[in-house]
């Protein structure tokens, strides 16, 4: 994708992002304006606009961000309490940044919803 998208440039090193775990294929880095006492973003560096996208165009790519989410629980020791995994899919369910990206919520109870 390349100039245009705030992810691609994140994972080319462009603009600086606070990483916590980095793999071939994937990157989780937190997210700038935390909704939780932990926020990570979870994406994978090849672009795709959203999970969906992904998840049809390469079903092993999606199946890694989410191991990569799962190892970034564990690194962030949230797996005794849980934590939610969750992808805003379109502009109508709030996303907004197209590139797709999970967030990793964490740190305090959560609640029903985050919205
Ligand atoms: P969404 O609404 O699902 O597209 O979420 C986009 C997320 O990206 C928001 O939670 C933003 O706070 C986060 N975000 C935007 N710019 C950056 C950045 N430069 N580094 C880290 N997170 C960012």
């Amino acid at each position: 994708m390349g100039t245009d998208c705030l992810f691609c440039r994140i994972v080319a090193g462009e603009i600086p992002a606070n990483i916590v775990r980095e793999t071939a294929t994937t990157l989780a880095f937190r997210d700038i304006n935390p909704k939780a006492p932990t926020h990570v973003l979870v994406i994978p560096k090849e672009h795709y606009a959203d999970v969906a996208t992904l998840a049809q165009g390469d079903p092993g790519l999606a199946a890694e961000v989410l191991a990569t989410a799962a190892t970034v629980a564990e690194d962030e020791g949230l797996l005794a309490d849980g934590f939610r995994l969750m992808f805003n899919t379109g502009a109508y369910a709030g996303q907004e940044v197209f590139h797709v990206h999970a967030h990793l919520f964490g740190g305090a109870p959560l609640g029903p919803m985050l919205c």
